[in-house]
C-alpha cells in the first residue's frame, strides 16, 4: 500500500509540547500528537472503494494486511504522526469550554490527483481531549457513521466520507438509554476522509481563550490550504472565508432538508468549516414528514436540533463562528451583513429547491404558497415523505385529483386517518398542482426524470440501519454490503430493491435505534 503522504498540519500549526497522553486542557497549540491504541484482533468489515481509489488505492490495497493495521490503528504508516486537535463548542446552546478530538485521531495528510484528504480514525482509543471518556467507538455507532457518511456523499450532500468500518476485537462498556444499565459492546473503528476536520468549535477555542495569535495561525493556515480562492488580504480576507463558510453550510442544510436528514447534534463543535455534513450521532431521516422531530433523546425535551429548527440553528452556529473571528476583523457590521444575507439566501434556496422537488421547473411566483400549503397538509396525518415525493412524479397531466391521490396513497401511514376533511384538503392542493403542471411546457416524462434526479427513492431508514446492525452484531455483515450497495444509487429504481422503498414497519416505530437513539456510542 502506497500513500503520498503530505504533513501541513502539523508541519505549519504550534504543537502541544506535551507528548503524554493524560487528559488535560491543551493552550497556545493546534494538535497533540498522540497514537492510536492497538486492537487486539482487528478485522475488516466493509471498505469504500470508491474512497481508496481517490486516495490512489486499489482493491488489492483493500484486502492487504498494510490496510488493515493502518485503518485499525494497528500500526502507525511511515512518515506519518497521529495528533488530535483541542476544539470547543456550544452543546445544545451553552457554551461547553474544551472539547476536542476525544476519540478521533488523524493519521496523516494524503494527495492524490492534486486533490488533498486528511485521514482520521474513530474509535482508536483516548487522547489528550477524552475528558472522563474511552476514545473508543461501538460497532452499532460506527456502522451507522459509514453507511450513512457514504449515503449522503451519493444523495449529493456534501459529507465527510468513510474509507473503511472495522472490527477492533476489543469490548466497549456502553449505557445506550443511560438509565444506568451499561453492557459490553463490540467495539469498531471507522477511517473517515476529509479534507480537513477543522470545525467551527477550533476558531471557537482559541477566541475564547483570548489566544488571538493562535487563532489567526488557525485561520490563515485554513484559508491558505483550504480556501485558495481567496485572494483578498487582510480583514477582507477573513470576511471571505466567513462568506465562503456562510455559504458551504448554507448549501449543506438545504440538501438535508431535501433528503429529510435530521443530524440530531448541531453543536458548534460538530459543523465542519468546509460546509461538510460531520459527526454522525443520534442522526435520522424523516419517515413521516414532521419537522418537529428529533431522533436524539437527550434533546426530547427541547428539540433544539428537531428538522424543522436545522436552518436556524445553523444560522446560530455561524453567528458563534462570528464571535469567534471577530478578533480578527474588529469590525460587526460586515460579520452582520453576512449572516443577515443567510436568511435571505436560505428562503431563496429552499425555494428553488423545493420548486425542484415538485418538478416546477418553470418558476413562478406563486409556487411558495402552492409549497407552504403542501408542507402543512403533509402533518395533517402520518405521510412517508420519501415516498410521497417519489410518487408524485407519477402525476400526469390531466390527472383528477382522485387519481393523482391514487398515485400518492402509498405514503400514507395509515388509511383510516384519511376522513373526509383530511381527503378534501388532498383534492384540493392536488387539483391546484394539477392546474400549476398544466402551465408546465415539459412533459410528464420530462418532469418525472427531473424529480427523480432530487427525490430519492432509497434513504438509509432508521431500521434499515438498526437491521443491519443487529445482523452485524452476530456477526452477519451481509446486509451492511446490501445496504451500502442499495445506497450508492438512490435515485435509480433499482427494482430487484423494493422492499426497501417502503414505509417504516410499525415495529421499528418506537423501538430503540430506530426512533430514538442517544449519544452514547
Ligand atoms: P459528540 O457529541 O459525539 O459530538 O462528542 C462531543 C465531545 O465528546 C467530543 O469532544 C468527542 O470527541 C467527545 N467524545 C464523545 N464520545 C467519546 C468517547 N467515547 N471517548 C472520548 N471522547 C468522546
Ligand atoms: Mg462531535
Amino acid at each position: 500500500m502506497n500513500l503520498h503522504i503530505q504533513n501541513n498540519f502539523t508541519a505549519e500549526l504550534p504543537a502541544d509540547p506535551n507528548e503524554t497522553n493524560i487528559p488535560r486542557q491543551v493552550q497556545q497549540a493546534c494538535f497533540s500528537y498522540v497514537i492510536p491504541k492497538k486492537p487486539s484482533n482487528p478485522s475488516l468489515i466493509h471498505a469504500s472503494e470508491e474512497v481508496a481509489s481517490s486516495l490512489g488505492l486499489s482493491q488489492e490495497d483493500i484486502v492487504s494486511d498494510d490496510f488493515l493495521n493502518t485503518f485499525s490503528g494497528n500500526t502507525v504508516y511511515p512518515d506519518t504522526k497521529p495528533y488530535a486537535m483541542p476544539y470547543a463548542g456550544h452543546q445544545f446552546g451553552n457554551w461547553a469550554g474544551q472539547l476536542g478530538d476525544g476519540r478521533a485521531i488523524n493519521l496523516t495528510e494524503v494527495v492524490h490527483d492534486d486533490k488533498s484528504y486528511t485521514l482520521q480514525l474513530k474509535g482508536a482509543g483516548p487522547t489528550p481531549y477524552s475528558r472522563t471518556a474511552d476514545g473508543f467507538a461501538v460497532l452499532r455507532s460506527s456502522i451507522r457513521e459509514h453507511l450513512c457518511a457514504e449515503a449522503m456523499h451519493y444523495l449529493g450532500v456534501s459529507t465527510t466520507r468513510s474509507l473503511s468500518l472495522m472490527l477492533s476485537g476489543d469490548q466497549v462498556l456502553r449505557d445506550v438509554l443511560y438509565n444506568g444499565n451499561p453492557a459490553y459492546e463490540k467495539g469498531a473503528i471507522v477511517c473517515r476522509v476529509a479534507p480537513s476536520f477543522i470545525r467551527f468549535g477550533n476558531f471557537e477555542l482559541f477566541a475564547s481563550r483570548k489566544d488571538h495569535v493562535t487563532l489567526q495561525l488557525l485561520t490563515d493556515y485554513t484559508i491558505k490550504h483550504h480556501f485558495p480562492d481567496i485572494k483578498e488580504e487582510g480583514v477582507e480576507k477573513y470576511l471571505a472565508f466567513f462568506q465562503a463558510v456562510t455559504q458551504t453550510t448554507l448549501e449543506m442544510i438545504v440538501n438535508w432538508q431535501r433528503v429529510g436528514f435530521v443530524h440530531g447534534v448541531m453543536n458548534t463543535d460538530n459543523m465542519s468549516i468546509h460546509g461538510i455534513t460531520i459527526d454522525y450521532g443520534p442522526y435520522g431521516w424523516l419517515e413521516d414528514y414532521n419537522p418537529n422531530w428529533t431522533p436524539n433523546t437527550t434533546d426530547v425535551q427541547h428539540k433544539r436540533y428537531r428538522f424543522g429548527n436545522q436552518p436556524e440553528i445553523a444560522l446560530w452556529n455561524l453567528y458563534q463562528l462570528a464571535n469567534a473571528l471577530y478578533p480578527l476583523i474588529n469590525d460587526a457590521k460586515p460579520l452582520e451583513a453576512i449572516l443577515d444575507a443567510f436568511s435571505v439566501g436560505y428562503e431563496k434556496e429552499y425555494l428553488n429547491m423545493m420548486q425542484n422537488k415538485l418538478g416546477l421547473m418553470t418558476k413562478t411566483a406563486d409556487d411558495a404558497v402552492l409549497i407552504e400549503s403542501l408542507t402543512e397538509l403533509l402533518q395533517l396525518v402520518e405521510t412517508d415523505m420519501t415516498i410521497f415525493f417519489r410518487n408524485l412524479s407519477n402525476v400526469q397531466k390531466g390527472d383528477t385529483p382522485e387519481v393523482a391521490l391514487n398515485t400518492i396513497a402509498a405514503a400514507f401511514y395509515n388509511e383510516k386517518d384519511l376522513n373526509e376533511a383530511v381527503l378534501n384538503n388532498w383534492y384540493a392542493w392536488l387539483e391546484s398542482y394539477g392546474n400549476r403542471i398544466n402551465q408546465e411546457s415539459f412533459s410528464d416524462a420530462e418532469r418525472k426524470e427531473q424529480m427523480n434526479k432530487v427525490n430519492p427513492k432509497y434513504v438509509l431508514r432508521n431500521y434499515m440501519a438498526q437491521l443491519s446492525i443487529d445482523a452485524a452484531d452476530k456477526g452477519d455483515y451481509s446486509l451492511v454490503n446490501e445496504l451500502y450497495e442499495l445506497l450508492k444509487k438512490p435515485y435509480d429504481e433499482q427494482a430487484d430493491s423494493q422492499k426497501w422503498f417502503a414505509k417504516r414497519p410499525d415495529w421499528a416505530r418506537d423501538k430503540v435505534g430506530c426512533s430514538m437513539l442517544s449519544c452514547s456510542s
